[in-house]
């Protein structure tokens, strides 16, 4: 990474998403502006146990949002970076770099954009898709989106609300309605990718975005390409 500024913020709010997944709302230190392209991260620099450890949290909001920007983040069993994060109350002071990433949209083409995520990797596509339904242009978007249980689909009563406002905009959810402990991308989301975009229906055009946790993430990138989707159209963000 090169050099880019560091920054402090205070946490102005903090929201419950679902009981393992809080928005954390963020000030930025003497009116300092964060200049961001939907889709980059930050790297916060967390004090835990003597040592300064380091983790990547996605901006969940858009650069047109000003006074505050939001992260979204679930705390991880063990987890020292979201353990910490979710013992902090408001008025806490985080510090951090960037923003970082080049998992962003790139020019925009007059094609089918399909975002697929998984669980809390949704948190890139919000800002991303709410700059495309903004964009002119001739294209269209899909948010394929899968967690264990409807309940732990976040923003969505805003993916809804965007879905009956833009016509060109698609929401489709993919819930299991299974314990967290009983989810895997292969069961939910492996399928559908392969029955809609592998088997039938195959685009050359689409451009596919995907964002979650784990190596399961890179199973539906080689599906994709090996099925013959451009290695370029074919973006990804494993965490
Ligand atoms: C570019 C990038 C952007 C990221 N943006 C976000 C974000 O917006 N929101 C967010 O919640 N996390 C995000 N992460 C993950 C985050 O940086 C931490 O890895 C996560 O919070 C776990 O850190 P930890 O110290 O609690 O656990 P660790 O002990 O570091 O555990 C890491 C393990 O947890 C897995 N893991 C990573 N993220 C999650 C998760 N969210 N839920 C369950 N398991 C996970 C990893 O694959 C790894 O196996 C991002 C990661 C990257 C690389």
């Amino acid at each position: 990474m090169s050099s880019s500024p560091t920054f402090t913020a205070a946490i102005e709010k903090i929201v419950e998403r679902t009981p393992e997944t809080r928005s954390f709302f963020l000030r930025v230190a003497n009116g300092r502006k964060l200049s961001f392209v939907p889709g980059q991260f930050l790297s916060f620099l967390l004090p835990i146990g003597g040592q300064t450890l380091t983790r990547a949290y996605t901006i969940a909001s858009l650069p047109e949002e000003e006074e505050c920007f939001e992260i979204c983040l679930n705390q991880v069993d063990g987890g020292p970076g979201s353990s910490y994060l979710f013992s902090l109350q408001e008025g806490a002071v985080l510090c951090f770099s960037g923003p970082w990433g080049s998992f962003v949209l790139d020019q925009l083409l007059d094609t089918e954009y399909i975002f697929i995520a998984d669980r809390v990797g949704v948190v890139p596509f919000r800002p991303m898709i709410a700059r495309l339904l903004t964009a002119s242009g001739h294209h269209t978007a899909r948010l394929l989106y899968a967690a264990p249980q409807a309940g732990d689909l976040l923003y969505a009563a805003e993916w809804q609300r965007w879905e009956g406002q833009c016509a060109h905009f698609s929401f489709q959810p993919l819930t299991d309605q299974c314990e967290p402990e009983k989810y895997s991308i292969e069961k939910v989301l492996l399928p559908y990718i392969e029955q809609h975009f592998v088997k039938e229906a195959r685009q050359p055009s689409r451009q596919f975005y995907i964002c979650g946790i784990g190596r399961p993430v890179l199973l539906l990138r080689d599906l994709l390409r090996g099925a013959g989707y451009e290695r370029q159209a074919v973006k990804y963000e494993k965490w």
